[in-house]
């Protein structure tokens, strides 16, 4: 996995507000079995910073299924709100509410 500029911010004190995150609904597209993985904002994004100083956020996530060996793959890329700006899966598809 990417190691680069993970930082924490937060040592001690854990108070995370429910609101940073949200839920990650996929469906395996080799078997169809469902995922609901709800995703911390402030732990599970990776920060990293551009040649300019500007900051933004993406996150990768793997998925094995306990039917399959399919392997799904997530790919979002979040701006330096942390706010949705595109996202992608390999051997999945997302399912929508
Ligand atoms: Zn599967």
């Amino acid at each position: 996995m990417l190691k680069k500029l993970a930082k924490k911010l937060f040592s001690g004190g854990l108070s995370i507000p429910s609101q940073n995150g949200f839920f990650l609904k996929v469906r395996c597209s080799s078997c169809g079995e469902m995922f609901n993985l709800y995703i911390n904002k402030s732990t599970d994004l990776l920060q990293e910073f551009d040649d300019e100083g500007n900051t933004s956020y993406t996150l990768n996530k793997e998925i094995i299924g306990s039917r399959c060996r399919n392997l799904i793959h997530v790919k979002m890329a979040f701006d330096g709100s942390k706010k949705l700006l595109s996202r992608e899966i390999a051997n999945g598809e997302f399912l929508e509410d």
